[in-house]
């Protein structure tokens, strides 16, 4: 499974596995605007697409065997890019082909808007891995002629014809995934994983008679092939060597077996070694086997994803999308996490909690940080933002599964948005530095007692039921709202800063409690239309914590609303007394989970958390009007660039950034292009 979802966003952002339900295109917006101060994020804008850049934070922490483990397992993904691009339709390498060739040797008037309504087109068609678009699966429509591209096409000695050069401008193969209720989906997608004249009845009468050796561990049945109808005779073509797309998959070997002489254990060289024999014979059974041991191995450093994984992209689900993506620890945060989990006792005795409430035991919550080093395939230049594998129930549910969020992607993207927005809303340019030297770090570590301390504390009165049960649909903004108040409640206390978490427990503090005030009551809104009610259980959360502890200060001005040039800002008068008051509610929050008290918990979220303020709001869209950008986002990859000694061993493996877009793009292709045009 994969999460275009961020939970828990809990100060700004934030990146948690066990909440659910925003979007990453949402993410883009909530984002508050931070300096760039070193890094440049952003790459290029164009159409709907922001690209942006990320780093590999810990790089210069792994040794050199890890360092190769991560360029083979990253080679090892970008081999086998265009098993992707195949698998998405049918013409897209052949389109591709000729568009680059196309852009590389033009030389006429490159200022025209033909021109640049083709590169645009082009840059469309690299981010989707192929002419469908990556979101709305709806055929890109080019915004130049198909004489013009006939032209440039002729000027440059480029062939591309028949239904190739047709279908980018005819109405045929118009959605890659066709979800509709009531059609034929199968025959109406054109995504290539199936012939062109299979139908939902041929798919469903193949697999149908398949039957598992063993029904208590049913085969992924369809995941590595395409259904293809051969003179009357329903047949698959498997993706193995030898096999379909096997020219590509032969170099994923290739790169796969260099990481298993690298491995860090046992267990991972292991699953490597299944996985190689996975690709080799296209075995189901070997898949599974693979899945058991890549789920157990656990230990190390490094971590990947590779292979044919997801399912979406399949009208029926059947068939997976080859994917790679490369993690490594995030060492910064697992210490982090690490001390707090050991502190997690400390933590729920002097929390404010009613003492009934408070665990006599308390085991910190385990959640995993990776920070991403390269991705492929299905994840790139389109990324998830979490990951949690394996797909099959059986194999989670007596092995378990890996659950990660990519830590450094997530901080992309709320690094990339621009300071502009910050400034905006920020009361005065105190809450700007702060915001700008200690927000950050805030927020990581908000996440972190979030995480760690918040969702594993406060027990239920005896007798009393689970909360889904008790506090029904209010049940997981409370879960939330209760795990954001812990995290509140620490990041303005001096344990974070004995337990050597933070250099000044009181700007992180404050940075935290200026940033969540700012959102949960001004800026969260611009993901929301003038007029409707707020509904996602996080912005929940973070308007009723808001909202409550503003009405509860108000008699002391604990946090003063000021309106200066008609535009209305939040300041934090009294950041000891929000402390109190945070705590207040904390203890509140627990009291109703632990009594399961309804009529408490509906009062609330109603009351505080879901109406909006329509004057403010729509104050927040109209200052908010000058920062909109695009609704979708991307990335490059860094390139690792090894470097060898005389006998040719790597000696050193350094990390780069790309400069351009289109200029990885058609590296890429230069590079890693392993598949004939037609498959
Ligand atoms: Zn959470």
């Amino acid at each position: 499974m994969k999460l275009k979802s961020i939970l828990c966003i809990a100060v700004i952002t934030v990146f948690m596995l066990s909440c659910k339900n925003d979007t990453v295109e949402k993410v883009k917006v909530t984002v508050e605007a931070k300096e760039e101060v070193a890094f440049n994020y952003n790459v290029e804008q164009f159409a709907d697409i922001k690209v942006l850049r990320y780093q590999i934070p810990g790089w210069e922490n792994l040794t050199l065997k890890e360092q190769k483990l991560v360029y083979y397992l990253t080679e090892a993904g970008l081999v086998g890019r265009d098993i992707m691009w195949d698998q998405n339709y049918r013409h897209n390498l052949k389109i591709r082909k000729a568009l680059e060739h196309v852009y590389t040797n033009y030389s006429g008037d490159k200022n025209s808007d033909n021109w640049i309504a083709f590169e645009t087109y082009l840059k469309r068609v690299w981010f989707s891995n192929g002419i469908h678009h990556h979101y709305s699966n709806a055929k890109l429509v080019p915004e130049f002629t198909s004489d013009y591209l006939k032209q440039i096409l002729t000027d440059t000695n480029t062939k591309l014809e028949g239904e190739a050069f047709d279908v980018i401008f005819n109405d045929a193969d118009s959605k890659k995934v066709n979800q509709a209720k009531d059609i034929d989906n199968v025959l109406l997608s054109a995504v290539n994983f199936y012939g062109s004249d299979v139908t939902n009845a041929d798919v469903e009468e193949f697999y149908g008679k398949m039957k598992s050796p063993n029904p208590d561990k049913p085969l992924s049945y369809g995941l590595n092939s395409q259904l293809v109808n051969e003179n009357g005779e329903l047949k698959e073509r498997v993706y193995k060597s030898g096999g379909l797309y096997g020219s590509a998959i032969d170099e994923i070997i290739i790169w796969l077996e260099k990481a298993q002489s690298v491995a860090e254990n046992a267990a991972q060289g292991d699953a490597l070694r299944l996985l190689i024999k996975y690709y080799r014979t296209g075995d189901l059974q070997t898949w599974d086997d693979y899945n058991v041991a890549w789920t157990a191995a656990t230990d190390g450093n490094i971590d990947y994803i590779n292979s044919f994984i997801e399912v979406y992209n399949d009208p029926l689900g059947y068939r997976g999308s080859y994917e790679n993506i490369v993690q490594i620890k995030d060492f910064d945060m697992s210490k982090k996490m690490a001390v707090l989990s050991e502190n997690a006792q400390w933590f729920e005795d002097n929390s404010p909690l009613m003492d009934a409430h408070k665990k006599a035991n308390v085991v910190g919550v385990t959640y995993k940080v990776v920070n991403v080093a390269g991705e492929a395939g299905d994840a790139s230049p389109s990324t998830p933002i979490g990951v949690n594998l394996p797909n099959a129930n059986w194999i989670r549910a007596s092995v378990g599964s890996k659950s990660v969020s990519l830590g450094n992607i997530i901080g992309a993207y709320n690094n990339a948005g621009s300071s502009g927005r910050l400034k905006e809303f920020v009361n005065d340019d105190i809450e700007y530095e702060l915001e700008e030297k200690y927000g950050q770090i805030a927020d990581k570590l908000h996440t972190a007692l979030h995480e760690v301390i918040g969702h594993a504390s406060g027990q239920l009165n005896p007798g009393v039921g689970e909360t889904k049960e008790t506090l029904k649909n209010y049940a997981s903004t409370l879960e939330e709202g209760s795990a954001d108040l812990v995290g509140l409640y620490y990041l303005y206390d001096s344990k974070i800063q004995e337990l050597g978490l933070v250099e000044d427990w009181k700007k992180i503090g404050m940075a935290a409690y200026d940033g969540y005030i700012r959102n949960g009551l001004m800026t969260q809104l611009i993901r929301l239309n003038l007029g409707d009610d707020v509904e996602e259980a996080h912005m929940r959360n973070r308007q009723w914590v808001s909202a409550w502890v503003f009405e509860k200060g108000a008699k002391d001005n604990v946090i003063e609303k000021i309106t200066r040039d008609g535009k209305t800002y939040f300041n934090i008068n009294d950041y000891d007394k929000l402390h109190e008051i945070f705590g207040q509610l904390l203890r509140e929050t627990q009291r109703i989970k632990s009594e399961g008290d309804f009529v408490a918990v509906e009062a609330l979220v109603e009351d505080y958390g879901v109406k909006v303020d329509q004057a403010i709001h729509a104050e927040i869209l109209e200052r908010n009007k000058q920062f909109t950008s695009a609704p979708y986002s991307g990335f490059v990859n860094p390139v690792l660039v090894p470097e060898t000694n005389d006998a040719g061993e790597i000696t050193t493996i350094k990390v780069t950034q790309p400069e351009t877009y289109s200029g990885q793009m058609l590296d890429y292709s230069t590079n890693y292009s392993f598949l004939p045009e037609v498959n």
